[in-house]
């Protein structure tokens, strides 16, 4: 088509209609945008030059190579802790010591999982932390098999009394992992339900979003006086094996071995302040868990939290001193039940606290700032948001905040702050053999850094220069 028989074309579309007034519709009312406050020219200096972070780099390497794996109190993370404690004191931090408390010690045995009948072979597997542990030689039983918890909790007891329960889910890939709440239930509650009514054990579908033949660790609680058995997780093509052997509609019997052992022992919380220059100001307490599972180096969960919030304290540090004190915390023993957690809000939790904030999902890029530090507080959130939002984070909620070993102090009212890393893919990692330090993005990572740093110098109540940094000047 030629352009004058279009235009032809539209002339003679429109000239019916321009011979009288058309009605004018009124325009929608836009949105007024949320203009944040302006960001003061030290904190951005700040945030910025913390793109070139090493620090958090140097910090989650040396964890997973001289350490590795440190399961919640386990030898390796009582290694995990000497090391922290060296690391903290090498990098300048004061008052560096470890807050030690008794915990049941549960240890991962040799596991396996293999059909027996009508199709004999092997299924990848791995146990829940808590898991009863079967005999070497394992179990052996007819498996049944349920969509969802809500199945499971529905079916007559007699339906499950003597047999293995497997649970299958549907969790999707999501950016801000909010899948894991709802469909981390087969395995946070679907060990209890399923002892309850007279299983000899249990596997689900690991809560997981890879393809990957790795099961998924992961920790859950038996419910007070309910009888532990042992429970595990299928790797999602193991899962999705058993639910067309299930389809088959003949018995289906598995052969399941999961070893392990409980023993009293210990963990410790890591602690390491900048002091602020009035030791009375409320603190801002950052951290992540030092502890890991076993079956990867804990580089994304959470060695990378850990790091970041350090290497973002070691920042402000470097750059002079806050009014407030920065107290790094590197918890123990979140993933076997937040015990760290628990422990530091006994401790602690009766201390002012200006902000508390964790690090643990992952080493994504942050792409949302929360903060909850109540109605009158709100001016600090949007110079929180202003802060960050040239890193690519969006403003969110200034009445919500999270983390997993903060989380029972943010329920009890303490002001809370939550930078949402991209969780996309961190749930193809999350517990598995593929939680290695490959899988950090350097450039992420520094990001993150530069979030933390930034947060920090907002909140810090205004970082002096050191004398000797003055003097440069
Ligand atoms: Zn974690």
């Amino acid at each position: 088509m030629t352009r004058s028989f279009l235009t032809a074309l539209l002339l003679a579309a429109t000239a019916p209609l321009a011979a009288q007034p058309l009605p004018t519709p009124t325009p929608a009312p836009s949105t007024p945008p949320k203009y944040l406050p302006t960001v003061p020219k030290a904190v951005a200096e700040i945030r910025d030059a913390a793109l070139s972070d090493n620090h958090a780099w140097d910090i989650v390497e040396g964890l997973t190579v001289e350490v590795g794996q440190r399961m919640g109190g386990t030898e390796a993370e009582a290694r995990a802790r000497v090391w922290a404690v060296a690391k903290l004191k090498a990098l300048g931090f004061a008052n560096v010591h470890v807050e030690r408390f008794a915990m049941p010690v549960w240890t991962r045995g040799p596991e396996s999982a293999e059909i027996v009948a009508p199709f004999p072979q092997k299924l990848a597997v791995t146990a829940f932390g808590n898991s009863a542990s079967t005999p070497a030689q394992g179990i052996v039983g007819e498996i049944v098999g349920f969509d969802s918890v809500a199945d499971l909790m529905a079916a007559p007891d007699s339906a499950v009394r003597g047999k293995i329960v497997f649970v299958t889910h549907a969790m999707p890939r999501t950016q801000d992992g909010s899948g894991y709440g709802y469909f981390g239930g087969p395995r946070r509650q679907g060990p209890s339900i399923a002892s309850r009514k007279g299983a000899i054990g249990i596997v689900v579908r690991s809560i997981g979003t890879d393809s990957h033949r790795n099961p998924h660790a992961g920790g859950q609680q038996f419910e007070p006086g309910v009888a532990p058995i042992p429970a595990g997780a299928l790797s999602r093509p193991d899962a999705e094996q058993l639910q067309r052997i299930l389809k088959r509609g003949q018995p289906v019997t598995l052969r399941l071995t999961l070893v392990s052992s409980v023993r009293p022992g210990e963990s410790g919380n890591v602690i390491a302040e900048v002091p602020g220059r009035d030791p009375k100001a409320p603190i801002l307490m950052v951290g992540g868990h030092l502890d890991s599972w076993d079956l990867g180096t804990g580089a994304v969960d959470d060695g990378a939290g850990v790091a970041i919030t350090a290497a973002a304290a070691k920042r402000i540090m470097a750059a002079g001193r806050p009014l407030r004190t920065i107290r790094v915390v590197w918890f123990g023993a979140e993933e076997m039940g937040l015990y760290g957690g628990m422990f530091y809000k006994d401790v602690h939790g009766r201390e002012a606290h200006h902000a508390i904030a964790e690090s643990d999902f992952g080493a994504g890029r942050i792409w949302k700032v929360d903060s909850k530090f109540g109605k009158a507080r709100e001016a600090e959130g949007m110079a929180l948001q202003a802060a960050l939002a040239p890193l690519g984070i969006v403003p969110g909620s200034l009445d919500a905040a999270d983390g997993s070993d903060i989380g029972p102090m943010i329920e009890d009212g303490m002001p809370a702050v939550g930078l949402s890393q991209d969780g996309t893919y961190y749930f193809d990692l999350h517990h598995t053999p593929d939680d290695t330090l490959d899988k950090i993005d350097p450039e992420a990572l520094r990001q993150n850094v530069a979030a933390w740093t930034a947060m920090l110098a907002v909140l810090s109540g205004g970082i002096e220069p050191q004398p000797r940094a003055r003097q440069r000047r």
